[in-house]
């Protein structure tokens, strides 16, 4: 029998991770995350006591195999409903109306990262590590980080937005063309500790406003601290337009529109902290949702391929994972 085939992802937020999990046992995989931690948008932020999940806010599960994949999840208490109302408040509408859900929400417990802490058990990450470039040719591959060439990899997968993707791939991928088709938009998250101040019954609120798109209130979910807390989202389109400005000054505009919004929340703040999501959603997927290059060993997942939620990101790797694990 050969040598299982050496594999790297690079990425490891949920498309990364679902991925590497799928393949496991059928190759060798290795997953390069940036950061110091899995997760990537499905993020948390310990501040005072307090988990602000400041990416995702919550995922639906749709699709049978998502529902397959995180039933252990849910059994073993990983994941939760997140069962409160959500409110929508339009500009033209007097007040705040009740929307209406079609599916249940779900949040990971204590925090939005349980999740992808509990995907990565028993897989070979390595965390903190930036890779920068993918070199070498067909079938044997090389990472270099800033300080270290990685290889030779049979296979180089990356799980990264498209932006990111884009800059490292080599050129010879053939479905690079089909990459650069999708765009992600940024988003702007304050993150908010008032002294009391309570959304009232909804546990969060979209606004149709220029530049907040939610805010939602951190107690409401299941298993969190009572301590109040709230987490903002800025609405794409004008977090586009801002995304290289100074952070002060951006927090400084979300602020005030939340003062006009909530006049309530004004004095009540004891802290206020920014995180900048240079690319938090996508506008556009990519053109065809499997981009392989089975000549070359290349291949790229994440939600940008086939949409803009959690379960894309699964899907997307699920998809992968079934073309290329046939041939492995
Ligand atoms: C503010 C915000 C709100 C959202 N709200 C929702 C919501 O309510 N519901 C919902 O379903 N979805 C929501 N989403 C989208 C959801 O978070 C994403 O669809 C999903 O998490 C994408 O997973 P992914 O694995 O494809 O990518 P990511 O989670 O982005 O993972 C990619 C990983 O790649 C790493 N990486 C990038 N470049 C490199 C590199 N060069 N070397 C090594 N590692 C690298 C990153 O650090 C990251 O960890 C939201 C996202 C944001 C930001």
């Amino acid at each position: 029998m050969s040598d299982p085939k050496k594999i790297a992802v690079i990425g490891a937020g949920i498309a990364g991770l679902s991925l590497a999990r799928s393949l496991h046992g059928l190759a060798d995989v290795t997953i390069f995350e940036k950061s110091r931690g899995v997760g990537g948008r499905m993020a948390t932020r310990h501040a005072d006591g307090i988990a602000f999940d400041h990416g995702a806010q919550y995922f639906t599960i749709r699709d049978p195999a998502f529902h397959a994949a995180l039933e252990p999840a849910i059994e073993l208490g990983v994941v939760e409903a997140w069962s409160g109302i959500i409110g929508l408040s339009s500009s033209g509408a007097r007040g705040i109306v009740d929307e209406g859900h079609r599916w249940p929400r779900f949040v990971g417990v204590p925090s939005m990262t349980a999740l992808p802490k509990w995907l990565s058990r028993g897989l070979d990450i390595r965390l903190g590590v930036k890779i920068i470039s993918v070199e070498g040719s067909a079938k044997h591959w090389i990472l270099k980080t800033e300080s270290q060439r990685v290889g030779p990899f049979d296979w180089v997968i990356t799980a990264s937005p498209t932006p990111q993707s884009l800059a490292l791939m080599p050129e010879s991928f053939s479905e690079i063309g089909r990459m650069a088709s999708s765009k992600m938009n940024a988003c702007f998250t304050l993150m908010l500790r008032p002294r009391s101040f309570k959304l009232g019954r909804h546990c969060a609120i979209r606004y149709d406003d220029e530049v907040i798109a939610l805010i939602s209130e951190g107690p409401s979910r299941p298993q969190r601290s009572s301590l109040p807390s709230l987490v903002v989202h800025s609405h794409n389109g004008w977090a586009d337009r801002h995304v290289d400005d100074a952070l002060e000054n951006v927090q400084a505009i979300m602020f005030d529109r939340i003062a006009e919004l909530l006049p309530d929340i004004s004095k009540d703040i004891l802290s206020c902290d920014i995180h900048r999501w240079r690319f938090a959603n996508v506008e556009t997927p990519s053109e065809g949702e499997l981009l392989v290059d089975f000549e070359n060993g290349l291949a790229a997942c994440g939600d940008w391929t086939i949409g803009n939620r959690v379960e894309a990101g699964f899907l997307s790797a699920v998809a992968l994972s079934e073309a290329i694990g046939e041939r492995l």
